[in-house]
């Protein structure tokens, strides 16, 4: 099936977009879902028009799905695979991806209403190197040797190493963000680590994910290696947390959900990473370069729609810079373009559902009812899709709901920096710990203020930087546990410790 650009309604240029099948990859094939009848429909968030449906699997279909992935775990084939093996796998899938670059990047805008320019430079590219990077450490996998002191005779001779053993079945579970990089955040992994992966997109967001599925399967990943099951979080997903094959749960989502799979994994001691949500402070210190600083603000709150985890939601501003970052923000706010995400032009694309474009308008209100003023934006953008106005609320304070909760829209809170306050006190005044950037040209205000900040990552004089070797994570109530780097192989595997003792008459042999 395809679908034209003026069906789409949000393509600019009129790409034909070919649609996945929507069927799920379970033991290595594309099947149809048991139930013809449970579907989610697909809208596009540019125009709110029905682009098409996809599954709404059940228990039975996560249940097939994670059997075929524990079969293939404890295969032979997979057991003996070599790891440099796993590596070629994610490096076909690379190469299949690179080839159909443009057609997942004009799928992924049209369901998701990113722009297209910024999917294909960030999204695509940054899923590509993802299987690279992954495919890469698959051959890298070490353990140590460890050194003992025996306790009970003192002359036996002991040596001990340990292995990392891969973890066993995953269940990735991944938000509407980024979607096929985040597929990808999860499954490369635990492919490169020889784990097996059940992979359950957002139901918003579906469509890259099961598009990814018929590479995977052209790549020739072994029947059962990696899965894909679309559906509702409360059927698919937890009905993954909850099966008892499932080993480890990598999750990427908002803080709730994460809370609700911790005490569900607790049971069964499944292991966890969590991804959650943010409220990173933008810090501007007296001393910064502002041409860099304020466009540097803007970005890092209004990218992606400010749907972005780690999206600079509070800006906290020294006092003798405060009114010129806050005009110079607002001026951009006010001046962003926003349109057809499939326009070149266009820099501030829909949001990806009504939902969502309604959560950020009842906050913004709720944020001026207590008291906040909208400097710019404030407001939906009347007609079709979910559009929302770059907004800068000043006249906030701590206790606001806006300076508490999460938003996850182009909405940023502007707060200043009095002489006396202590800066790394106002940032960490909130229950996330994502991330954080201070803008300074001061390199000693700059380290010794990142110390003081309880958040997975502190930017320098920029802000979203996020690199495939750089480990992403939060503190708090930002997540549990680390992705990428070093990081994803603890992550991924569980270390062994293999202990011998050794005969000590051998040696006078
Ligand atoms: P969400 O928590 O609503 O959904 C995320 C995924 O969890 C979806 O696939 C959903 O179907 C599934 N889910 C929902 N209920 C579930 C349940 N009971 N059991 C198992 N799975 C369930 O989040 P969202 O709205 O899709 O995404 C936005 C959130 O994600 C924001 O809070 C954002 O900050 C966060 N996020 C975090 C990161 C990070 O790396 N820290 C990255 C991107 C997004």
């Amino acid at each position: 099936m395809t679908i034209s650009a003026q069906d789409a309604g949000a393509i600019h240029e009129a790409p034909v977009i070919r649609l996945p099948t929507g069927r799920l990859l379970i033991d290595g094939q594309l099947v149809e879902p048991l139930r013809a009848d449970r579907t989610i429909d697909v809208i596009n968030p540019a125009n709110g028009r029905v682009i098409t449906q996809i599954p709404a699997c059940g228990p039975e279909e996560v249940d097939r799905a994670v059997q075929a992935a524990q079969r293939c775990f404890e295969s032979r084939e997979w057991r003996s695979m070599r790891p440099i093996d796993r590596g070629r796998l994610l490096e076909r899938l690379a190469l299949l991806v690179e080839e159909h670059a443009d057609e997942l990047a004009e799928l992924e805008a049209l369901d998701s209403g990113k722009l297209i320019g910024v999917t294909r430079a960030i999204d695509l590219a940054f899923t590509i190197d993802g299987l690279r990077y992954f495919a890469g450490w698959s051959s890298k996998i070490v353990g140590d040797y460890v050194t003992l002191s025996p306790l009970v005779e003192e002359a036996a001779i002991y040596r001990a190493y340990t292995e990392r053993r891969p973890v066993g079945v995953v269940a990735g579970i991944t938000p509407w963000n980024f979607p096929i990089g985040q597929a990808i955040q999860k499954i490369a992994p635990a492919i490169a680590f020889g784990c097996t992966v059940v992979l359950k997109p957002s139901e918003e967001t579906s469509l890259t994910t099961l598009r990814l599925g018929e590479l995977i399967l052209e790549a020739g990943f072994p029947a059962g290696a990696v899965n894909i099951v679309t559906g509702l979080g409360q059927d698919v997903g937890a009905a993954l947390v909850e099966h008892p094959l499932v080993r480890k749960i990598a999750f990427t989502g908002s803080t709730a959900t994460g809370q609700r799979i911790l005490a569900a994994a607790a049971s069964s001691m499944k292991r966890v990473t969590l991804e959650l949500g943010g409220k990173s402070p933008t810090i501007i210190l007296a001393d910064a370069d502002l041409e860099r600083a304020i466009p540097g603000a803007a970005a890092a709150i209004f990218s992606n729609s400010g749907q972005i985890c780690t999206a600079g939601s509070r800006l906290y501003v020294e006092a003798a810079l405060f009114d010129k970052v806050v005009e110079g923000v607002s001026d951009i706010a006010a001046r962003l373009k926003i349109g057809s995400n499939f326009d070149p032009s266009t820099q501030i694309g829909p949001l990806v559902s009504r939902r969502q474009r309604d959560r950020v308008q009842g906050l913004v209100d709720t944020g001026i009812r207590e008291g906040a003023v909208a400097l710019a934006g404030g407001e939906a953008v009347e007609g079709d899709g979910w559009f929302y106005k770059p907004t800068v609320l000043g006249s906030v304070s701590r206790q606001m709901t806006v300076m508490r909760e999460e938003i996850f829209g182009p909405v940023v809170c502007a707060a200043r920096i009095d002489d006396g306050d202590d800066i790394a006190k106002l940032a960490n005044d909130t229950p996330f710990g994502l991330g954080a950037s201070i803008w300074t040209r001061n390199l000693d205000r700059a380290h010794l203020l990142a110390e003081r900040i309880d958040a997975g990552t502190v930017w320098l004089n920029t802000h979203n930087v996020l690199d495939l070797a750089m480990p992403f994570g939060g503190s708090r109530l930002s997540g549990l546990g680390r992705e990428f780097g070093t990081e994803s192989m603890h992550a991924f595997t569980e270390p062994k410790a293999v202990c011998m003792r050794l005969d000590p008459r051998a040696a006078a042999r």
